[in-house]
């Protein structure tokens, strides 16, 4: 169970990636890839075009999402895994979620436009797949075409992160508005990176508790975005709490990101992986072979 290539996040271009949801799938089972997960932030566009090439490329899939949270003043992110697509109230929380992100948008661009940049909107609204989703990856993007900085690392420190020129802070869900939407669509909710979000040991303590308080139940350990000594630091978190472990290698476009589809190490062997108690939820390419009689 803990062998197999399961990749439980990633983005198309329904949110913030370059790649459509067909070439993902594809991209994944060429990486062998033997469960996968399209997590697009707060949006659930992708989830049958995924689920229906990922039956076409013979991998399983469980539907999934990505959802902004704002916990103490800082922006986490909530992974749910084997959500049902259709489900009503997910569907309106995340439409509730993204609403605010043109305006937010406009006034990004605001900023940016005091600091000698001109036409950000514009320029930013030119890579995005969908009008309801437009990110800060958007606008990296077009500072990167425009000149203004050799990649998107260089854009999100000098322009997009907390106290920068093009940054707007922001209200997203509240943890246990958005724990709550994932439990109801038949999912188990994970916290997406826990490495990324710089909390102090107590502030990481309360966003656990109170995410478990929820009916949280899974960890991201293995994900593009900790270094080796961070899978070591959440696998011990996920035990202590009771967490179920995730592995997604939060993969966005070939040329940007640093993890490709599947290419993670394996989950530590001592933890439970997520998608064991997501057996019922997974969309099998091949049906399971009966036990002989
Ligand atoms: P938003 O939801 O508009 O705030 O955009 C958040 C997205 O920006 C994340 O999902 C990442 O894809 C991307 N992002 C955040 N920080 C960085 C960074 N330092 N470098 C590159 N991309 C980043
Ligand atoms: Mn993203
Ligand atoms: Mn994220
Ligand atoms: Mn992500």
């Amino acid at each position: 169970m803990h062998l197999i290539n399961a990749d439980l996040h990633s983005h198309s271009v329904v949110s913030d990636g370059t790649l459509e949801p067909e070439a993902l799938a594809e991209r994944a089972r060429r990486n062998g890839v033997r469960l996968w997960s399209l997590t697009d932030h707060d949006e659930l566009a992708g989830q049958h075009r995924a689920a229906r090439a990922a039956r076409e490329q013979g991998i399983d899939y469980l539907c999934g999402c990505e959802i902004s949270v704002s916990f103490a003043g800082v922006t986490v992110h909530i992974v749910g895994l084997g959500i049902d697509p259709d489900d009503p109230a997910l569907a309106r929380g995340l439409a509730a979620t993204r609403g605010g992100r043109g305006r937010r948008a406009r006034e990004m661009a605001d900023g940016l436009a005091k600091v000698g940049i001109r036409g950000a909107y514009e320029g930013a609204l030119r890579h995005v797949g969908n009008p309801e989703l437009i990110s800060r990856t958007h606008f990296a993007r077009f500072l990167v075409d425009a000149g203004v900085c050799a990649g998107t690392d260089e854009v999100f420190r000098r322009f997009l992160v907390e106290g920068k020129p093009g940054y707007v802070p922001h209200r997203w869900a509240a943890l246990g508005d958005a724990v709550r939407w994932i439990v109801g669509a038949g999912g188990v909710a994970v916290i997406a990176h826990p490495g990324r979000y710089r909390f102090s040991p107590n502030e990481e303590y309360a966003l656990f508790s109170e995410f478990v308080a929820h009916g949280g139940r899974g960890v991201e350990v293995v994900t593009g975005s900790h270094a080796p000594t961070e899978y070591a630091t959440y696998a011990e978190l996920a035990l202590e709490f009771g967490l179920l472990a995730s592995r997604g290698s939060d993969f966005h476009s070939p040329g940007e990101s640093r993890t490709d589809l599947g290419a993670l190490p394996g989950l530590p062997g001592r933890l439970t992986p997520v998608w064991a108690a997501l057996q019922h939820r997974v969309l099998r390419a091949e049906p399971v072979a009966s036990p002989a009689a």
